[in-house]
């Protein structure tokens, strides 16, 4: 291939313009990946609004992947032509450190994201090292699927740490795309499943994808109810809270768990987390290893994303209904 074409913002909260890019010679790690689907993470928002201050323009975004395998470089070994195959935000680690050398390759320091600085998903193919290329089992749809390549290992990797079993109580705040796929895991680790959500019209999908729980967290009443219950609560939302009201509700030893990106600093106060050994945490992604074990689970329990369907050439719209926390729950974009 010569030319890759894919959808770039141009400048800081732009719509997405046709972009060509020259992928130049495939390296002897790369594979070259025939892009069929790719889901819009709220991430992708965040690079194109530059919200965190790393975005570099034109760029395209892009980091829920599956497609087949085109091109595979001539040190590329366990991956073929033709296989199916997702990526997810990671697309390179330096392989050496003593993160990746424990398997913990998002860790790395030097890491490479999939669309910073880069060219990612949004597109009709992608270039990445062939170690971030996870292999899809046929009983997963593509469609389907995609998502969990970044929104599905996001949620999964915490849950799994956390050691979350059938004696666990667990909140997932915020029922979009991370949320709708951690009702679903964690209901798969046996746990208590509570959504926590702004939208109230969410509450029986929440219940059909996991939830035995739902608290409306605009009433003050709800959240107050739910003190001292959960072991586990894991934010998936990208906006500010009162965060108290959730240090709250964790039981004695219990953990507040970040993989959502709130704007400003997370304001609580020492004394429950003195009094009851609380502990707040974040957690990223996660390596191909939890990855591979994901896709397994995923395959084995049925859990998958469900799915609002757009054209690739129907970016922009997909963008917006994102924005306006519209869809339901996963916005895909198909080749
Ligand atoms: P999303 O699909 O837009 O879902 C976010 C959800 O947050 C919404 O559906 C909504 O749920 C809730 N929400 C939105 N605005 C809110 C507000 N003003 N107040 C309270 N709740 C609000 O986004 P996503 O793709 O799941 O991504 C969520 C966040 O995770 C983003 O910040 C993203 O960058 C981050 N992320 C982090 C990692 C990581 O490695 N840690 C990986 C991927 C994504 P309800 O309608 O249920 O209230
Ligand atoms: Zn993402």
């Amino acid at each position: 291939m010569t030319l890759i074409k894919g959808l770039a913002a141009h400048a800081a909260g732009a719509e997405l313009l046709p972009f060509r890019y020259e992928p130049g010679e495939l390296r002897g790690q790369e594979v070259e990946i025939r892009i069929s689907h790719c889901g819009v993470c709220h991430s992708d928002l965040h690079l194109i609004s530059n919200d965190w201050g790393i975005s570099q323009y034109p760029f395209i975004p892009g980091h829920e992947i599956i497609g087949k395998v085109t091109a595979v470089g001539a040190d590329v070994k366990g991956l073929e032509i033709g296989q199916r195959v997702g990526v997810g935000w990671q697309s390179n680690s330096c392989g050496l450190c003593e993160w990746c050398t424990q398997g913990l390759e998002n860790l790395c320091p030097t890491a490479e994201a999939t669309c910073v600085r880069r060219h990612g998903g949004y597109a009709d193919a992608v270039r990445v090292n062939s170690r971030f290329a996870i292999p899809i089992p046929d009983a997963l749809s593509s469609e389907g699927a995609a998502p969990l390549l970044c929104g599905g290992i996001t949620v999964y990797n915490p849950l799994r740490s956390h050691g979350v079993n059938p004696s666990s109580r667990v909140g997932i705040v915020g029922i979009g795309g991370l949320g709708h796929m951690a009702l679903q895991f964690a209901r798969v680790f046996g746990a208590d499943v509570t959504a926590f959500s702004t939208s109230e019209a969410k509450e029986k999908e929440a219940r059909a994808l996991g939830a035995h729980h739902f608290v409306n967290t605009r009433e003050a009443r709800q959240m107050r109810e739910v003190a001292g219950k959960f072991d586990f609560i894991l934010t998936t939302i990208n906006a500010d809270q009162d965060w108290m009201s959730y240090i709250q509700a964790l039981r004695p030893t219990g953990t507040l768990c970040f993989v959502g990106v709130p704007p400003s600093p997370i304001s609580v106060h020492a004394f429950p987390l003195i009094s009851g050994v609380r502990t707040i945490t974040g957690s990223p992604i996660g390596s191909p290893h939890r990855l591979r074990e994901m896709i397994d689970v995923a395959a084995r329990h049925g859990v998958k994303a469900q799915t609002e369907s757009f054209p690739m050439a129907k970016v922009n719209e997909a963008i917006d209904k994102v924005k306006k926390n519209k869809v339901r729950y996963r916005a895909v974009l198909a080749n």
